[in-house]
C-alpha cells in the first residue's frame, strides 16, 4: 500500500514551487519529506496571458522562490542566471526591474527540475476520511492520499457587478488578453482599472497592439494614475516584523491598514508612469494624441448596452459630477479577488470561513478547521485580510514557505530569526489596549 503523502500541495503557481522547492532541498539534506505539488496545467507558465510586451516584475529578483531562506539553494534566480551563462551581462544591464518574461522562464526552469511537482493533474474533489486528505482528479478513480495539504490554486478575476452580464467577446477582464486574437482597429475602447495593468494595456493600446483604435478612454477609481510606493519605509511592510505585529491585530483594524496600503502594493510601477507619460508627450507633440483620453477619480457605477454599443456610467470624484462614455471594446484590469476554492466544497462546512468569506488563518498559514489538529490544511496568497498586504506578493513568498515547513515538521528546520528591527512596530500588547482593542470591533 502507497503511504500516503506528508503534503499535498494543490496547485504549482509561484507560491506552492516555492514550497516544493524548499522541500526538496531539505530532501538532498537528507531528509524524506513525501510531498507532491499537483498542478492542472501540462507546463509551468506565470500568467501567459498578461505577458504583455516589456511588462516588468514590480519585485526584486532577490525575492525569488527560496533566497531570502535558503541563499544556497539550487533554485534561486542567481542561480538561474549562472546556469544560463549570461550572469555578468545581467549585471552589465543594471536592471531595476527584470522582464515578467525572464522571470517567468526561472520560475519554469526551476519548476522542471523539481521531482515534487506533477503536471496535468487538475484536482477537483478533496474529501477527508481516516486520519487522512483524499484528493480527486478527472478520470482517475483511486484518489491521492495525504496527512497535510497546501492550497495554492491562486485567485480569480474580479469582474465589477454591472460589467458582469455583459462579459464576452467585447467585454473581458485582462487576464487572457496577451493571448487573445482581437482587433480594436477603428474601434472606441475603454480601459477600466488604475494599476499596473490597467497602465499596461493602455501603453499596448497606444502602440497599436491591436489595430489603431478609434479612441482609448483610461479610467481609473483613484484619484490619480498614481505610482507603487517603493520607498524604504513603505518597504517595512514587506518584513516578517511588520508581519507579526499586524498579524496580532483586531480584524476591522486590519481591513483599515490594509485598504490605506494600497499604494505600497497595488500602485503603478514609476517607471511605467514616466515611459508612459513621456509617449503621451510625445504622441501629443506630434498631434497624435486626440484619441487618448485618461479619465482619474472615476469610478464606474454602470454599463448598458444599446444599439451595438456600451454606454459606462462614470461619477467624477474630482466634482462630482455624473459622465457618460460610449465604447466598442471595453477592457477590465480590475484585479482578482479570493473565493473558497469549489474543490473544497465536501469540507467546507469544516472550515473556519469569516463573514467576508475568506479563510481565517493561524499565523503559520493553516485554515482553521473543525477536524483533527494533527492534519493541516495551509493556503498561501489567500491571507491579505489576516496577514497584511505582503500576502499576495513574492516579497515575503519563501519566509511564508518556510514558515509552513516548520508546522508541517513541528521544528525550526528554517531558522526564521531577524536580528535587524529598524522600525519599532509595537510594545507588547498590554491587556488594556487588548481590551480597548476587541472593544473596538
Ligand atoms: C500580471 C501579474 C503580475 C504580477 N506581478 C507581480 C510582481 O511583479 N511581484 C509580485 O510580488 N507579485 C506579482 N503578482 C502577484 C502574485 O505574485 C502573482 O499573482 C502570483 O502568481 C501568485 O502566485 P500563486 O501561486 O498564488 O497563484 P497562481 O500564479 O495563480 O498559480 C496558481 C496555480 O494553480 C493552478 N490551479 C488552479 N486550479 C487548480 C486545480 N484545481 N488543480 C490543480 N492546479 C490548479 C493554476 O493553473 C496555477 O498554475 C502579479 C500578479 C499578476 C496577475
Amino acid at each position: 500500500m502507497t503511504q500516503p503523502l506528508d503534503l499535498a500541495g494543490l496547485g504549482a503557481g509561484p507560491f506552492n514551487l516555492s514550497i516544493a522547492a524548499l522541500i526538496d532541498g531539505l530532501n538532498r539534506q537528507g531528509r524524506s519529506i513525501r510531498s507532491t505539488f499537483f498542478e492542472r496545467k501540462s507546463s509551468f507558465s506565470w500568467h501567459p496571458g498578461m505577458l504583455l510586451p516589456d511588462a516588468r516584475m514590480q519585485t526584486s529578483y532577490l525575492k525569488d522562490l527560496v533566497t531570502g531562506i535558503a541563499p544556497t539553494s539550487p533554485y534561486s534566480f542567481l542561480n538561474y542566471l549562472v546556469s544560463h551563462k549570461r550572469f555578468y551581462q545581467f549585471l552589465s544591464a543594471e536592471l531595476t526591474a527584470v522582464t515578467r518574461a525572464e522571470y517567468a522562464d526561472y520560475l519554469r526552469w526551476v519548476s522542471e527540475q523539481l521531482p515534487n511537482v506533477q503536471f496535468n493533474s487538475p484536482v477537483e474533489n478533496v474529501e477527508f476520511s481516516e486520519g487522512q486528505f483524499r484528493l480527486y482528479f478527472d478520470g482517475v478513480s483511486e484518489p491521492v492520499k495525504a496527512k497535510n495539504i497546501c492550497l495554492g490554486t491562486g485567485k480569480r478575476p474580479h469582474i465589477p457587478e454591472c460589467a458582469r452580464k455583459h462579459i464576452g467577446g467585447n467585454v473581458f477582464h485582462a487576464i487572457g488578453i496577451a493571448q487573445r486574437q482581437f482587433s480594436v482597429e477603428g474601434l472606441r475602447v475603454a480601459v477600466v482599472g488604475g494599476g499596473q495593468t490597467g497602465a499596461e494595456v493602455f501603453q499596448s493600446m497606444m502602440d497599436n497592439q491591436w489595430g489603431r483604435p478609434a479612441s482609448v478612454h483610461w479610467l481609473s477609481r483613484r484619484q490619480n494614475f498614481e505610482p507603487l510606493d517603493e520607498t524604504p519605509f513603505t518597504n517595512e511592510f514587506f518584513t516578517p516584523q511588520y508581519v507579526d505585529a499586524f498579524f496580532q491585530l483586531p480584524g476591522k483594524i486590519k481591513q483599515r491598514l490594509v485598504a490605506s496600503q494600497k499604494l505600497a502594493s497595488d500602485g503603478i510601477s514609476p517607471d511605467t508612469l514616466k515611459a508612459l507619460y513621456q509617449k503621451l508627450y510625445d504622441k501629443a507633440v506630434r498631434g497624435q494624441a486626440e484619441h487618448l483620453d485618461l479619465r482619474p477619480y472615476r469610478e464606474m457605477s454602470g454599463m448598458t448596452y444599446e444599439n451595438g454599443r456600451y454606454s459606462l456610467e462614470l461619477l467624477n470624484g474630482l466634482n462630482q459630477q455624473s459622465e457618460s462614455l460610449q465604447a466598442d471594446v471595453v477592457v477590465l484590469c480590475t484585479g482578482f479577488e479570493s473565493d473558497i476554492p469549489v474543490y473544497m466544497d465536501s469540507l467546507r462546512s469544516k472550515l473556519s470561513i469569516d463573514a467576508e468569506g475568506q479563510f481565517e488563518l493561524s499565523r503559520d498559514f493553516e485554515v482553521e478547521w473543525n477536524g483533527p489538529s494533527e492534519n493541516r490544511i495551509f493556503a498561501v496568497n489567500a491571507g491579505r485580510h489576516s496577514h497584511g498586504i505582503a500576502e499576495p506578493q513574492m516579497s515575503l513568498m519563501c519566509w511564508r514557505s518556510a514558515s509552513i515547513i516548520n508546522r508541517l515538521l513541528g521544528e525550526q528546520v528554517f531558522d526564521l530569526e531577524q536580528r535587524v528591527s529598524l522600525v519599532n512596530w509595537q510594545e507588547e500588547l498590554q491587556p488594556e489596549v487588548e481590551m480597548a482593542y476587541d472593544m473596538a470591533i
